[in-house]
């Protein structure tokens, strides 16, 4: 993907998991990269890896629902690296999973904001530095906000991501004025660290919340996939092999989403 020589991205969410797999996979493609992420620790090592391994990288500690902080982050980037081409809006929570009858409203809140607020705030304070040159925009979602809504207790989950497509939609169809494009992947059960302040299986079970879908039971793999894979849809995604997709979703799931 030679486009994306020398061009610049910033990365939600980019300590662990998906966001760390893309910005390794951006860096190595010749791009400078802004890591953003909650977790010190885990930002650091991404960066030190990227660096090990030839690429440049820069860090910012973000909370993507809060505003100042999403806005300090695109500010830091673009003073660093003079422009922005690429931003994927990454971070998410599963939250708190409960049935909808014993869910805490301040749990739903929390969930809402980090996964759909914080991508709405990533888009707008990516919109003044890229209006000029034109961009893409990544989006992660899931199959739980668009084809799959099988996971009990995760409703505040699933409408987030439900909200993050239709976002993806409208910012698509608003900012094509702009040559920005926007896209949301919709991965399926990835292993990653997101399950770590989740219930396992055992509890949720116990809270009498059915875990009925078939986690990681992947037809094309039989098993989950693994974050290096959506890196590479994500590198289509900003460069201009995708310069005619814009306001989609894509799966990639091994068919999970079809079972
Ligand atoms: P992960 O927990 O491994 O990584 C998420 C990263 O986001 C962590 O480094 C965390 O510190 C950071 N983060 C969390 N809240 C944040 C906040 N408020 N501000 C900034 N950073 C924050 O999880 P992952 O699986 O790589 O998740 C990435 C995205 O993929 C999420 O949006 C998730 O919903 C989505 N997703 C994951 C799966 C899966 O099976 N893993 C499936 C579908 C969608």
């Amino acid at each position: 993907l030679p486009d994306l020589k020398d061009k610049v991205a910033l990365i939600t969410g980019a300590g662990s998991g998906i966001g760390r797999a893309a910005a390794m996979m951006l860096a190595q493609q010749g791009m400078k990269v802004c890591l953003a992420d909650l977790k010190d620790d885990r930002r650091e090592q991404t960066k030190q890896d990227i660096i090990a391994a030839g690429g440049q990288a820069i860090t910012v500690d973000v909370d993507v629902s809060n505003p100042n902080r999403v806005a300090q982050a695109f500010e830091q980037t673009v003073k660093t690296w003079e422009r922005l081409d690429v931003v994927f809006a990454n971070a998410g929570i599963n939250g708190v999973l409960a049935p909808i009858e014993d869910m805490k409203p301040e749990d739903w809140d929390h969930t809402l904001f980090v996964n759909l607020k914080g991508t709405f705030l990533c888009v707008k304070h990516a919109i003044p530095y890229m209006k000029e040159g034109g961009g893409s925009i990544v989006i992660t979602s899931s199959i739980n906000g668009s084809r799959s809504f099988s996971g009990f207790g995760m409703t505040a989950y699933s409408t987030s991501k439900a909200g993050q497509v239709a976002f993806t939609k409208m910012a698509a169809l608003e900012l094509a004025r702009y040559k920005i494009r926007v896209n949301a992947i919709c991965p399926g059960s990835i292993k990653t660290n997101i399950g770590e302040n989740t219930l396992p299986t055992s509890e949720l079970e116990k809270i009498k919340i059915p875990v009925n879908y078939p986690q990681g039971s992947q037809p094309l793999d039989h098993a989950p996939g693994v974050p290096e894979q959506v890196a590479d849809l994500v590198a289509f995604l900003a460069s201009n092999a995708s310069s005619h997709i814009t306001g989609t979703e894509l799966f990639i799931d091994g068919a999970e989403s079809l079972l």
